[in-house]
């Protein structure tokens, strides 16, 4: 099989992001009833990705996940970085952003299989791709 190219890997990328956050939100009741979005931005670089969620009334009324264009790029295809870093941020949409990155929070992600750190850099990701 031919190597992709990389906008073919962007592209991939982007379409499993898509149809995860899709899978996902339809199995928790409190995300089902919501608009859940994704986007994508160029301007976001300091951060794989973010969760934000708008509120009434103190009820969540939709989640939105922006995710960087410019760590997707970076990690070329890696899917299984993708999914860790999808898991953290949908353990955020389902505890609610009031959590913040507390016990809950963490036990939340820790069963999805998410990233239980704050936050990954980008040379963090290039010293862990070094050390294999
Ligand atoms: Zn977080």
């Amino acid at each position: 099989m031919k190597a992709k190219t990389e906008a073919e890997l962007i592209t991939l990328t982007k379409q499993y992001i898509e149809k995860l956050t899709e899978v996902e939100r339809n199995k928790y009741s409190n995300l089902r009833v919501l608009p859940v979005k994704v986007k994508f931005s160029n301007r976001m670089t300091r951060c794989i990705c973010q969760t934000k969620e708008s509120r009434s009334c103190g009820r969540a009324i939709g989640i939105e996940f922006t995710w960087s264009n410019k760590f997707l790029n970076e990690f070329h295809g890696n899917l299984k970085l993708v999914k860790a870093v999808f898991y953290h941020e949908l353990a955020h949409a389902i505890v609610g952003a009031d959590h913040g990155h507390d016990k809950v929070w963490e036990a939340t992600a820790n069963k999805l299989g998410g990233f239980t750190t704050r936050s990954i850099s980008l040379r963090d990701y290039r010293e862990d791709k070094k050390k294999g």
